[in-house]
């Protein structure tokens, strides 16, 4: 159906890689959606910083452009688990004279939520909870009739920060926060984003809150490694999930705002079924791989989760557990199907909004 998987697309330099899950995501969902892939390239410019007061970065978030780039290294993408750690080194001002397609801008950014821009800020008293102001902003679940998280806020007010700045002129930055947009929006359709364990597991452990996080944090990050591996190893049924959604999405022609609320509802029936996959058929095996982490520590949950992501990585994929994944395989695709629809969605609209301010430019 498509030329190529990311990985392998030819006009992308190897200095953006090795690519993450929302990198797959973006790149699949933006090659469905013609209008946006026709759009001319729009010139680098600096950040406008909307609405910083009333949305704020986090204080160690950097602004990097991918457009300038120098090749340093070549890391191995199945065992590559840090964001920040990538073959090349960007620029951190603005570079002179570069433009860049839209549909780029939308990939080689999706990630930059999951780096500092959500990082150590107080948003709320009950952010321990989603392990952080990080997760607080990236998720939305309820726990005994109270909720969590304002990830469906992050996706709107990164919404209007986009149409913000392309009303302005800055349409380099409008693509740029329409692609965090774009992440939050792929962060809703996931289970583990949307409900944070089922209720039944919750009466079981309640005695044993400190056990009961450990188990939650092991088996969210065990799904998000199980999906980036099946993306890095080309993994042919999630491109096209997200294509056929992506395409569905434009022909039905809706309205993602109406559709939000049925989105998060399909994601949050599939987080039992994948959470009780993971403990029963991985068990202590998979959690031992997490053993190290620890809510009281100094560092973030999310670091000390990634130092623990090579070794589920390879309890997940040894060769005796290979044939488990097929079930996983099945369900990771009706929600790809979903997230790809939404996305599609999002995207098509800014494209028709960007050839109405400009029109006669595609
Ligand atoms: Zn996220």
């Amino acid at each position: 159906m498509l030329d190529y998987y990311l990985h392998n697309d030819p006009g992308l330099p190897g200095a953006w890689s090795p690519w993450f899950s929302h990198e797959y995501i973006s790149y699949f969902a933006a090659q469905s959606v013609s209008r946006l892939m026709s759009l001319p390239s729009v010139d680098v410019k600096p950040n406008p910083h909307y609405g910083e007061k009333l949305w704020p970065t986090g204080p160690r978030h950097i602004d990097l452009y991918k457009e300038s780039y120098q090749d340093h290294r070549q890391l191995d993408p199945l065992w590559s688990f840090d964001y920040k750690k990538r073959n090349g080194d960007y620029a951190h001002e603005v570079p002179a004279g570069k433009s860049v397609e839209p549909w780029k801008i939308l990939v080689v950014y999706s990630t930059e939520p999951d780096l500092y821009l959500d990082d150590d800020l107080s948003l709320n008293k009950n952010q321990k909870i989603t392990g952080g102001s990080h997760g607080w902003r990236h998720m939305h679940f309820k726990i005994m009739g109270s909720n969590y998280g304002i990830a469906p806020q992050s996706y709107r007010v990164h919404k209007d920060l986009a149409k913000l700045s392309i009303d302005n002129g800055n349409d380099y930055w409008g693509w740029r926060y329409l692609s965090r947009c774009g992440h939050y929006l792929a962060d809703l359709g996931n289970p583990f984003h949307v409900k944070a364990l089922p209720g039944s597991f919750l009466i079981r452990k309640i005695f044993a809150r400190h056990e009961l996080f450990k188990i939650v944090s092991a088996i969210h990050q065990s799904y998000e490694i199980y999906v980036e591996r099946r993306f890095r190893e080309g993994f042919r049924p999630f491109a096209d999930a997200i294509v056929q959604g992506a395409r569905e999405g434009l022909n039905a022609q809706k309205d993602i705002d109406d559709m939000l609320r049925n989105y998060l509802k399909g994601a949050r029936l599939k987080h039992d079924p994948i959470f009780y996959f993971f403990y029963e058929k991985f068990g202590k095996e998979l959690l031992d791989a997490f053993a190290d982490i620890d809510q009281n520590s100094p560092s973030d949950a999310a670091t000390q989760i990634n130092r623990c992501s090579a070794d589920a990585a390879k309890v997940l994929f040894s060769t005796d557990h290979l044939s488990k994944l097929d079930y996983l395989d099945v369900v990771t695709g009706n929600m790809l199907f979903d997230v790809g629809m939404m996305l599609g969605i999002l995207f098509n609209e800014f494209a028709v909004y960007v050839s109405q301010r400009h029109p006669g430019k595609t």
